[in-house]
């Protein structure tokens, strides 16, 4: 078997045990006893946006949203949901989504995500934005569509200046298909949002299929 292969397989298997059995009572960011998945005192250090900012580029302004800071608490639970596979996380992650955009009232009419890579998507067997964004659209109703890839072996965004990062990622996204979103308001789901230069070359793309709002949504923002 491919290490590839059994890599996604495990992957599988530890995200059905985690959809399949209860809980264990620990808080999924300090690990320490709690009846909920994640404890009041996390929760609370959940460092919330109050309001949407703009990505700006070549004239071009985009409205984004992200549901909090990228610190404390949220940044341990999507470290540690990226990195050590922790999928009961995605549950937090849904719950805060819901509430986020019903208090915003926020509204979309089909959902997509930032792609990775193939190499990375080799290096961690699941898309972290893919995942949210088909919990985001089952709550909703809405089509989840695999709309964008990334292309190229671009270097990785987080040893770059915040300058480079841009450069680094023009082109290497595209429109996987061809078909027209006219009428439509697309989601676009995001993890970290950190120079904007991911989520803006995204959603350019995405204005080529559609003439209504892309909307961008990620779960936390670095400072940029
Ligand atoms: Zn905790």
């Amino acid at each position: 078997m491919g290490k590839r292969l059994f890599q996604l397989l495990i992957n599988g298997l530890k995200y059905l045990s985690e959809v399949i059995f209860p809980f264990d009572e620990k808080c999924i960011c300090c690990e320490e006893y709690s009846e909920e998945l994640l404890c009041r005192s996390c929760r609370g250090r959940i460092k919330k946006l109050s309001s949407s900012y703009s990505i700006k580029k070549e004239g071009t302004m985009l409205r984004a949203y992200s549901i909090a800071y990228y610190a404390d608490s949220m940044k341990k639970i999507i470290l540690s949901y990226k990195y050590k596979n922790n999928f009961r996380a995605l549950e937090v992650f849904e719950e805060l989504a819901i509430e986020f955009i019903d208090t915003r009232g926020l509204s979309f009419d089909l959902i997509t995500y930032v792609p990775l890579s193939k190499k990375a998507y080799k290096k961690r067997g699941f898309n972290q934005s893919k995942l949210l964004a088909e919990r985001i659209a089952s709550v909703y109703n809405k089509e989840c569509r695999d709309l964008l890839k990334k292309e190229g072996s671009n270097l990785e965004q987080k040893k770059l200046s915040l300058e480079d990062r841009w450069g680094n990622l023009e082109g290497a996204y595209s429109l996987k298909e061809s078909n027209c979103y006219h009428g439509k308001r697309i989601l676009l789901v995001d993890d970290v949002i950190t120079s904007g230069a991911t989520a803006y070359y995204c959603a350019r793309e995405l204005k080529k299929i559609t003439d209504k709002e892309v909307l961008i949504l990620s779960l936390a923002k670095g400072s940029f």
